[in-house]
């Protein structure tokens, strides 16, 4: 018979990697949490409608990327490619914009692109996300975008830079993008990128082919036609992230997968991961909310990506949060230690610590082997002359060095030792 082995692009995190993605997942949200941001949980599987109006008909991600499907009920249903439609959506649903704005929102959870694999690029992934609702403030930009710059400083990162942008909004756009179509009629472009010239012309800004790169270095750029409106708000966002301390370069060439952004636009690029390196990015979106059926409200947000960042860890060779399994592992030698050990379970636990012991009726060396590999700080080392005289031993792992704990007292010493 043939093994399984998961579906193609998709990957799996067990320990001891998977301990640093929680780390980054968690890292993500924490700083989200520590601005305010609300936790919202959503299906992962949407009505299709939703993504094709959201997220924007002739985007790559809604005619190509995603799993749809049809259901029992014979509703065409679409896996989630990214987190902001559904954001909106139940916003909108439940009437969260009725109260306080701006309206936070945070959210963690699997998306689903049906893409070409590649490292960092998976048909699977987990990204963190924040909304701001309802308020056209550009503070509001600057600190959705501080809140990413934090966690990922938080995490160790320090080979990323933000690239900063603005695309307009419905007032100067569509006067820009008849400028570039202009100016990208007059290039000996191939069919394809016509058509594409056709459907979104900035994407042709953002060709990686040098002999495009060279045809379209003169092109006009969004960001020297903005309206006064588009620009003063671009101008207060820099001046706000220079209040926050948080780098930024521009980059005016920057194009986004999605079509709902307006004015801000912003990615995170780690410069170690090849190919696939946004580590994350947002924007604002102004005009999504009423295009799906909900107030005119404005909005802002990010989506940031937690495989790419526990990437851009691995390569910076940093260790963001705990990845030992336990603090404390226990070593029964004999039946009677052993009953007293898994008898701590509870206590240790119940006060905080993490503790795990070596089951199986291993013995001594076998056992200690289980202390090492667990990454647990101390070990708990029982006898029967220990027993019969009320005490336990309280190992350090990395140094060797032991100590007799009063049995009655362990769970005291041990928070001790572990400085809690
Ligand atoms: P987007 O929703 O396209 O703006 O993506 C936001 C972030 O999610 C990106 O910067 C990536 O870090 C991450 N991401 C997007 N697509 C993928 C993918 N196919 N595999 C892994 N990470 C992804």
């Amino acid at each position: 018979m043939t093994a399984f082995s998961a579906p193609k692009g998709v990957p799996d995190y067990f320990p001891p990697t998977s301990a640093t993605f929680l780390a980054v997942r968690d890292t993500l949200l924490g700083s989200a949490r520590r601005a305010g941001y609300g936790y919202i949980e959503l299906p992962v599987f949407e009505d299709t409608a939703l993504f094709a109006r959201g997220v924007g008909e002739s985007t790559d991600v809604v005619t190509k990327e995603m799993y749809t499907f049809t259901d029992r009920g014979g509703r065409s249903i679409t896996l989630r490619p990214e987190g902001t439609a559904g954001v909106m959506r139940a916003v909108i649903e439940h009437g969260l914009d009725k109260g306080q704005l701006p309206l936070k929102l945070a959210y963690a959870g699997q998306f689903f692109r049906a893409e070409q694999p590649q490292s960092g690029r998976y048909r699977q992934f987990h990204q963190v996300g924040v909304e701001a609702v309802g308020v056209d403030d550009p503070a509001l930009d600057a600190e959705v975008i501080a809140v990413a710059d934090e966690a990922f400083r938080e995490m160790g990162l320090t080979g990323y830079r933000l690239e900063l942008t603005s695309l307009g909004d419905s007032s100067d756009r569509p006067a820009y993008r008849e400028r570039l179509q202009a100016f990208l009629a007059k290039l000996p472009l191939d069919d394809e990128t016509r058509r594409r010239a056709g459907i979104n012309p900035l994407r042709v800004l953002d060709d990686k082919r040098p002999e495009v790169r060279a045809m379209v270095e003169d092109a006009p750029l969004m960001r020297d036609h903005l309206s006064d409106a588009s620009r003063a708000h671009y101008e207060q966002v820099k001046g706000y992230l220079d209040d926050l301390g948080v780098k930024f370069v521009e980059n005016p060439r920057m194009v986004r997968g999605l079509d709902y952004y307006t004015k801000t636009c912003f990615e995170f690029v780690h410069d170690g991961l090849g190919a696939q390196s946004a580590i994350g990015g947002g924007g604002r979106y102004d005009g999504l909310m009423e295009q799906l059926g909900g107030q005119p409200l404005s909005g802002v947000g990010f989506g940031l990506g937690v495989d790419r960042s526990l990437l851009a860890c691995q390569v910076e060779g940093v260790q963001p949060g705990d990845v030992s399994r336990c603090d404390v592992y226990g070593v029964p030698l004999g039946e009677a230690a052993k009953s007293r050990l898994v008898a701590l379970s509870a206590p240790l636990r119940a006060a905080g610590v993490r503790y795990d012991l070596a089951y199986g009726g291993k013995g001594l060396k076998g056992a200690m082997k289980g202390a090492d590999r667990s990454g647990a700080r101390y070990a708990l080392v029982l006898g029967e002359r220990d027993i019969e005289a009320g005490v336990v031993q309280l190992k350090e792992l990395a140094t060797g060095d032991q100590r007799e704990v009063p049995l009655v007292d362990v769970v005291i010493s041990v928070r001790e030792a572990l400085g809690r």
